[in-house]
């Protein structure tokens, strides 16, 4: 017989957590299964490659909720169980050990995992593609002063990672090709000029792209397609990821980069909502169906999915932001910061301090706040306005 929950959130990350709150706003009674794979309670990925790096912040105080939150709403949780099919011809989750649940209403929080690189060696052991707490404790355990790493990848991944370990005396070296870093959303000069800060800070970058992985006694080397040999104690990649929609896609739901969902982030099953990394849903200020793969969509979207499994109805509207430290260039962006747009910069010290807006048809679409806090609010409003904007009027904007 299986058990019969009310609701069943698959993925115990930061969506799944944020859910329980919403349903508990609505449903102050249902019955709760949170099921994740991973083997901890949900947790915040960003300090992973920042805060706990630079004794900001302690394994322990990165938890989304502490035990007692899932002892006060009524949660169960399966942790370290893998939800390995579901049914929703008969609302079924089947977990790896092929038990089964019913529900009610289901939430696949699934996320993403790391692209992985196929080529020789990408399949080796240590070489991490970095995501999880364990990945963290990992790579943690085998650093300290006179250890090197390689880091692949030239994305947020492998940029925070890169200085989070050079800031902990690691020898660091990143491959990846092009100039500059973060280049999908920094434009040329600040990409470049960041670049600049990483090789002051002493960390080597080889812009190629690498071909095999070796092993040579306890170090790893990274050859690449132009013939550098890089070896370090320790491999990371960072290079993107990919999102977990296997259940939904064998389940029949709609999948197309993500798990389709309308506004309410239901998929095209009606008892069956998506959030999180996973989701690829109607993001109303920028009028496109799209995916977010970031802490606070995360959050938001969770909640949200909550509220609406548990009889709400309401539409996600809101514009997340996202966030990131490198060294001591610290940013928030919030709507389409994709450097393809047109880009315009307003600085008040050159790729240091100051603003970025992002824009199609002079209108903003999104904006990058550098070293330059509490905008976002504004921001918002800048791109809800749908203003036609002159280089005046950019300048003039979030002053
Ligand atoms: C190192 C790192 C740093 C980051 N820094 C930032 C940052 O500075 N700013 C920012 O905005 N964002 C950042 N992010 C991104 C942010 O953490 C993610 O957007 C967020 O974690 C997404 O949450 P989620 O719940 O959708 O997915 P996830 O966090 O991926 O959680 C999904 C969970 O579901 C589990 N799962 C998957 N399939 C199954 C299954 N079949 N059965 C059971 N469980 C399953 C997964 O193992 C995982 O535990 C960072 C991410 C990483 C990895």
């Amino acid at each position: 017989m299986p058990q019969s929950y009310d609701y069943i959130i698959v993925g115990a990350g930061l969506a799944g957590a944020s859910a329980i709150e919403g349903i508990r706003e609505v449903d102050p009674n249902g019955s709760i299964l949170l099921m994740g794979d991973e083997a901890h309670l949900p947790y915040n990925r960003p300090p992973l490659s920042k805060d706990l790096w630079l004794g900001k912040e302690q394994v322990d105080g990165i938890f989304a909720h502490d035990e007692q939150f899932y002892t006060d709403n009524r949660v169960d949780f399966r942790l370290g169980a893998r939800a390995e099919e579901i049914d929703p011809g008969v609302s079924l989750v089947i977990d790896e050990e092929k038990e089964t649940f019913n529900f009610g209403k289901l939430l696949l929080a699934t996320g993403g995992s790391p692209r992985t690189l196929d080529i020789p060696g990408g399949d080796f052991e240590a070489i991490c593609y970095y995501r999880t707490l364990d990945d963290y404790n990992q790579v943690k355990a085998m650093t300290g002063s006179g250890k090197s790493a390689t880091v692949i990848g030239g994305g947020f991944i492998g940029s925070e990672i890169a200085a989070a370990l050079n800031q902990n005396g690691v020898d660091v070296t990143m491959i990846f090709p092009g100039q500059g870093l973060c280049r999908r959303v920094f434009p040329e000069s600040l990409s470049l000029a960041v670049a600049a800060m990483f090789a002051e800070k002493g960390i080597r970058i080889v812009t190629d792209t690498p071909a095999a992985f070796e092993r040579d006694g306890d170090k790893y080397a990274t050859v690449t397609k132009g013939g550098a040999r890089v070896e370090a104690d320790i491999v990371i990649v960072g290079v993107g990821i990919l999102p977990d929609v296997e259940l939904a896609a064998e389940a029949g739901l709609r999948v197309d980069n993500g798990i389709v969902v309308n506004e309410r982030l239901q998929t095209s099953h009606p008892g069956i909502y998506a959030a999180g990394d996973n989701a690829n849903f109607p993001f109303a200020a920028l009028g496109k169906q799209t995916r977010v793969e970031h802490w606070d969509n995360a959050r938001k979207q969770g909640k949200l999915a909550g509220k609406n499994m548990a009889g709400g109805e309401e539409a996600y509207t809101y514009i997340p932001y996202f966030f990131s430290d490198l060294f001591d260039l610290g940013y928030e962006a919030v709507g389409d910061v994709d450097s393809s747009l047109e880009t315009f910069p307003v600085w008040q010290d050159e790729n240091r301090t100051g603003i970025v807006y992002y824009l199609r048809d002079r209108k903003v679409r999104g904006a990058m706040m550098c070293n330059v806090w509490k905008k976002l609010k504004a921001a918002r409003e800048l791109i809800q306005s749908d203003a036609i904007m002159s280089d005046d009027d950019l300048r003039a904007a979030l002053a």
